[in-house]
C-alpha cells in the first residue's frame, strides 16, 4: 500500500487510527485520516500567521528610545514580562501567558513576534495567529470547496503547543465569534496552555465585546500588561526611515 501514502512533511508517527501513514481504510477505499485534516488547516493557519515582516523581531533589537518617561516604565515591564514568558515557556510547557493591550502602534505585536521567534529558534511549535485572519478563515471553512473544516481549524487552534492571538481588536462579536474564540480560550485553560494575546481594546471593551465568560478565561489564561507610546511608533519608524532615504 505503500505507493498510496500521502506526502506530508511533517506527519505525526503517533497518530492511532492510521499509524501516520495519513490514510485508513474504509472497507476498500483508501480515504484521508482526521489527522491529515488537521495537518492541513494548521498548514493554513500557518500561512496567515506571523507576517513576513515580524520574522525578524528579537529581543535584542526591541526600541526602548522609543519610549519616554511612564511609557518607558511600562515598556520595561511589558517587555520584561514577554522575554520572561519565552524562557519560562522553554522550561515549563504550561507557563501562565501573558496579554498585551494598549492602542495601535505602541509594540505590542512586535513584542508577540518576539516571543514567536524566540521559541521558534527553540524549535518550540508556535502558532501566530492575527485573530481577524483566523476569523476569516472560520467563515471561509463554511464554503464547502475551501476543503478545511471549521472544526479542523478550531481543533488546531485549541491544542497547538503555544498560541499567540495577535490583535484581538473591535471586530464584528456576532455570538458566533464569541463562541468560537471562547471554546478556543476555555479548552486552553483547562489543558493549561501557553497562550500570548495582544489587543488593543480596553479591559471593559473586551467585556463588553467578548462577554464575561470569556474575559474570565483570559484573565486566568494571561497576566496583563499595558504598552502605551504617545505617539504611533510605527508612524515614528516610516518617518524615521524616509528622513534617512531623502538625506544627500
Ligand atoms: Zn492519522
Amino acid at each position: 500500500m505503500a505507493g498510496l501514502e500521502i506526502a506530508s512533511p511533517e506527519r505525526d508517527g503517533n497518530c492511532p487510527r492510521c499509524g501516520g501513514r495519513g490514510i485508513i481504510l474504509q472497507g476498500d477505499a483508501a480515504v484521508p485520516c482526521d489527522c491529515m485534516a488537521q495537518k492541513q488547516a494548521e498548514q493554513l493557519l500557518r500561512q496567515t500567521g506571523l507576517p513576513k515582516a515580524m520574522r525578524a523581531c528579537r529581543f535584542a533589537s526591541f526600541r526602548f528610545d522609543y519610549y519616554a518617561g511612564e511609557h518607558l516604565a511600562r515598556a520595561r515591564k511589558a517587555f520584561e514580562a514577554a522575554r520572561g514568558f519565552a524562557a519560562q515557556v522553554l522550561a515549563d510547557p504550561a507557563a501562565t501567558g501573558i496579554m498585551l493591550t494598549g492602542e495601535v502602534g505602541t509594540g505590542k505585536s512586535f513584542l508577540a513576534a518576539c516571543v514567536a521567534n524566540e521559541l521558534i529558534d527553540h524549535e518550540r511549535r508556535v502558532l501566530f495567529i492575527v485573530v481577524p485572519d483566523l476569523l476569516d478563515q472560520l467563515r471561509a471553512s463554511y464554503d464547502a470547496d475551501s476543503g478545511v473544516r471549521e472544526q479542523d481549524i478550531l481543533d488546531v487552534a485549541r491544542s497547538t503547543p503555544i498560541l499567540i492571538l495577535d490583535d484581538l481588536g473591535a471586530h464584528n462579536y456576532t455570538e458566533w465569534v464569541c463562541n468560537r474564540l471562547y471554546t478556543i480560550l476555555n479548552y486552553r485553560l483547562n489543558e493549561q496552555l501557553p497562550t500570548v494575546v495582544t489587543t488593543n481594546l480596553t479591559l471593559p471593551e473586551i467585556e463588553e465585546y467578548l462577554g464575561h465568560r470569556a474575559v474570565s478565561r483570559l484573565f486566568q489564561l494571561c497576566r496583563q500588561f499595558r504598552l502605551t507610546a504617545g505617539k504611533d511608533i510605527r508612524v515614528q519608524l516610516s518617518v524615521e526611515r524616509e528622513g534617512r532615504a531623502n538625506r544627500p
